[in-house]
């Protein structure tokens, strides 16, 4: 049988009350070994979204997790989202009265949906006999920038959750806000309480940041469309990050930053299951085996054309510029030059909701600049293949378009970066495509090890 003392936490710890080094265990002072004790406890956030939250009972099982955490040993932070649709229900409210609502309003609005729920929280979890306390980002000082409906995070202070986490309280965070430093009541934009629960998780140390939603994981497609598609275990956040800008709508993109930029694993799971969902972590060897992690798509994409235009020094720059005054988001470019290299055809794509207003911008620059045409294709989509592995592997692209030609797809533009290759296709084939691709590189199967070099 393993001695006593082998089974104590084997950690020495600097003691802030008296600066000293001490082993947790064999210190005499109440307050010291209280102290040194929670050194020593690791910390975890766990972020509930709306659907996780929608009524008393999803409430009071979210809270269950919460202690049971905390009984495991750990110091415990809650982040959480507004209930159900209570975002959606509060901007059709705003929309009803005001068709184009003051920003400062809004914020001031929308932030009232976490502010029931992190009080919603603390009461169920002190109706179970246990210690919690809601605050909200002016309360515990989480600083933003003064840029209404679309705030960043400048910095969070911990003083006050550290003050109630060492009265051995479980605190819960009101996400999507902050606070400016005017005082201003700010949110982070849409979906933000994740982005909310990584700065937290980074800001704390937290050993892992716990996302729960209504999926169980990253799916290597979205398994509505591609039903054979599978739980992926274990993705690095560059990956992710792609995969989010390329269509995925698994979590805020802001959100994999901060934990990429202060190396905290997240776990998204669902709060209904207890099975292990998928962390989203630093990049690993095995990760780099694997040629293709995952297959998304992005619908509602419009291509825009510039045909015959002059191909001198300043004119992209002063398309692109003016497409970016107008605040359109320019997804992919291709250029080509012909007759010579005297003319170019230009191509951008660009979401759907932006078209109208870019074929406006170009037909103006394409008079100023002696541009031949425009044209704007509103039926586009996009279908990418994602993966780090694709770096050291031979033969993606082919693999890709030839899943394409089988399905008897037409590639319209091509685009690819270091882990990332992409195609635009019309919009009626994408879910085809996405099929096909995904069964190419046997996506569905565990060790989808393409044969490389
Ligand atoms: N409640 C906010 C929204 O619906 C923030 C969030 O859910 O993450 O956008
Ligand atoms: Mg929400």
């Amino acid at each position: 049988m393993a001695k006593r003392s082998a089974a104590m936490p084997a950690t020495r710890t600097t003691c802030q009350p008296c600066a000293s080094v001490c082993a947790p265990r064999s210190c005499d002072s109440p307050r010291h070994r209280a102290t040194a004790t929670i050194l020593v406890m690791p910390l975890i956030v766990q972020k509930f979204g709306g659907t996780s939250l929608a009524n008393p009972e999803k409430i009071h099982r979210a809270a269950r997790r919460a202690i049971r955490a905390k009984l495991e040993g750990n110091r415990v932070v809650l982040v959480v989202s507004a209930m159900g649709h209570a975002t959606d229900e509060l901007l059709d409210l705003a929309r009803a009265l005001c068709p184009d609502p003051p920003k400062r309003e809004l914020d001031m609005l929308l932030t009232t949906g976490e502010q029931v729920s992190i009080a919603l929280m603390a009461m169920a979890i002190d109706a179970t006999g246990h210690e919690a306390i809601s605050l909200t980002a002016a309360q515990l000082g989480l600083l933003t920038d003064s840029a209404h409906t679309r705030a960043r995070i400048q910095r969070i202070s911990r003083e006050r959750i550290d003050q109630e986490l060492a009265a051995g309280k479980i605190v819960i965070v009101a996400g999507f806000q902050g606070i400016d430093a005017g005082g201003e009541i700010t949110t982070l934009g849409r979906g933000a309480s994740d982005t909310t629960a990584t700065a937290l998780a980074a800001v704390l140390g937290a050993k892992e940041c716990e996302i729960y939603t209504d999926v169980d994981g990253v799916y290597t497609a979205d398994p509505r469309v591609v039903p054979n598609a599978r739980k992926i275990d274990e993705i690095s956040y560059d990956t992710m990050l792609e995969m989010a800008a390329s269509g995925a709508v698994v979590m805020h993109s802001r959100a994999i930053e901060f934990g990429k930029k202060f190396n905290v694993p997240i776990h998204v799971r669902s709060s209904q299951t207890e099975t292990r969902g998928t962390i989203i972590m630093t990049e690993t060897i095995s990760m780099e085996a694997i040629s293709v992690q995952g297959v998304t798509l992005k619908e509602d994409l419009a291509f825009v054309s510039l045909n015959a235009v002059p191909n001198t020094p300043g004119v992209a720059a002063r398309i692109f510029a003016e497409v970016a005054r107008n605040h359109i988001l320019v997804d992919d470019i291709v250029q080509n030059i012909y007759d010579g290299g005297k003319f170019a055809n230009l191509g951008f794509s660009t979401n759907a909701a932006d078209a109208a207003e870019a074929r406006t911008v170009c037909e103006q620059l394409a008079v100023s600049l002696g541009i031949g045409g425009v044209e704007v294709d509103e039926g586009v989509s996009k279908v990418s293949a994602v993966g780090v592995g694709m770096r050291t592997h031979a033969g993606i692209a082919s693999t890709m378009f030839e899943a394409l030609a089988n399905a008897e797809i037409n590639i319209e533009n091509i685009s690819t970066s270091e882990i990332v290759i992409s195609c635009i296709i019309r919009r009626a084939d994408g879910p085809k495509a996405l099929r096909f691709i995904h069964d190419a590189f046997h996506l569905s199967e565990v060790s989808n090890r393409t044969a490389s070099n």
